[in-house]
């Protein structure tokens, strides 16, 4: 069997599952929190430059239309 080496806390480890990246529980959901937290950030900036466009074309738009 093939060991793998824990992307958390680099602990090497023989997966139970082929899809296994992490040696325990608690790594698997260490990595979804800084997943999510990146996931957030990134996602943060996406939705301040949509609602900065949003408004831009709803203010055109209430020109367009007064
Ligand atoms: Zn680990």
């Amino acid at each position: 069997m093939m060991t793998r080496v824990c992307k958390i806390c680099g602990k090497e480890f023989t997966p139970t599952h082929p899809n296994n990246k992490f040696c325990s529980a608690l790594c698997k959901e260490l990595n979804s929190k800084n997943y999510s937290k990146s996931w957030r950030a990134k996602n943060d900036g996406y939705i301040t430059i949509y609602m900065r466009s949003y408004r831009a074309r709803k203010k055109r738009e209430a020109a367009q239309n007064a």
